[in-house]
């Protein structure tokens, strides 16, 4: 079976180092909040080249503490994308404003800004876009709508560590930018994590106090905060792994490259790419009109295949009260039905990626 993440290869790779910095927590004693975490804290930040860092739990923390440091709660909304990992919008439930979606753009498939205007109300607060498969947002353009309407713009950046817009990391170009290590992501550890990075000390300050029970001085609670900081063990296998991430982000592009022969093959369409680094390949989803009949057939054929996602965030059950209904955003409804992704890892070998290719290439389902 050729598998669409194969999370474990990297750690196996890893093996050694990992088993050693883990022994060195285990013998330092210190488990939370120590040395391997502000030493992560303090390379990840140079790697994003960013002023601050901070980690959690996480990356639904992440993105949840972004929100409280900001004071976005009761009565605010929040404009963000249908097409994401459910936790994009749960974090903003769960801090009691409301997400209002906006269609997205029909190339990357990220939340369209030409469409973010007409939905801004005197409660809006913040633009929550999502770098989805590993392909950034134009940031700055969006940056523009929210400066001209006071808005704070926060990344979810959990699928695009390494990618970058005309030069800077994602994450960094908005108010805040929320990562997740868990594990299949392209920079993670063997459980889960998170972080948050901004360019506000204010914004740090707050988000650290907010971890770690909204304390700054030990059982002094000034706010109702969290217990969602980033485990020393994690760190220090983050820091083990933080160091291959331009080497695996290559090693995805270059499987990228090789997967884009398949532009029109059958009628598949490879991902549209805006530049040279704004795509990190997290996944790699093509399109095609009978996405479910290559599902089948690549799983008989003993390829993985998956379907990312396969119900927009608008018409999920759990948003009923919001009021959508099917139509509302119709590319996004439209996409949904197309996108599948293919085996996408950077241990993918080029025996195994020639087989999907060839598989594909065999097979006309129309
Ligand atoms: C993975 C992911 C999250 C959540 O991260 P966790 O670490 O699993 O909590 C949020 N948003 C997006 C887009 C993700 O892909």
């Amino acid at each position: 079976m050729i598998s669409l993440a194969q999370v474990n290869h990297q750690f196996q790779f890893l093996k050694d180092d990992i088993l050693q910095a883990v022994t060195r927590v285990i013998d330092r004693g210190q488990f939370i909040l120590g040395t391997e975490v502000s030493s992560f804290e303090e390379e990840v930040c140079h790697y994003l080249k960013s002023k601050h860092a901070v980690s959690v739990a996480n990356g639904t923390d992440a993105l949840i503490l972004a929100l409280r440091a900001l004071d976005i709660g009761y009565g605010d909304e929040v404009i963000t994308t249908p097409l994401t990992f459910f936790a994009t919008a749960e974090a903003i439930s769960s801090v009691g404003a409301t997400p209002v979606f906006v269609d997205i753009d029909p190339y990357t498939y990220n939340l369209d800004p030409h469409k973010i205007e007409e939905k801004i109300t005197n409660k809006t607060r913040a633009i929550l876009p999502v770098h989805l498969y590993g392909q950034m947002c134009d940031v700055p353009f969006i940056n523009e709508i929210a400066k001209a309407h006071r808005l704070f713009v926060i990344e979810d950046a959990c699928q695009a560590f390494g990618a970058a817009w005309k030069g800077k990391k994602s994450g960094t170009i908005g108010d805040i930018g929320c990562f997740s290590f868990f594990p299949t992501k392209n920079l993670s550890t063997i459980g889960d994590g998170g972080l948050i990075v901004t360019q506000s000390e204010d914004i740090a300050r707050r988000v650290k106090q907010l971890r770690h029970h909204g304390t700054k001085v030990k059982n002094y609670h000034d706010e109702i905060g969290y217990n969602s900081r980033l485990d020393e063990i994690h760190a220090a296998i983050l820091r083990v792994c933080l160091p291959y991430i331009d080497e695996w982000t290559n090693k995805r592009v270059a499987h990228a490259h090789r997967y884009s022969v398949l532009e029109g093959t059958n009628n598949i369409r490879t991902p549209y790419v805006t530049s040279e680094e704004s795509h990190c390949f997290h996944l790699y989803c093509i399109e095609h009109p009978h996405r479910d009949h290559i599902h089948t057939h690549l799983k008989t054929q003993e390829i993985a295949s998956g379907v990312y996602y396969p119900l927009p965030l608008h018409l999920q059950k759990v948003y009923q009260h919001l009021g959508y209904t099917q139509g509302d955003f119709p590319v996004c409804e439209e996409k949904i039905l197309r996108l599948l992704a293919l085996p996408m890892h950077p241990y993918l070998s080029i025996e195994d990626q020639k087989r999907v290719i060839e598989t594909l290439k065999s097979y006309d389902p129309i």
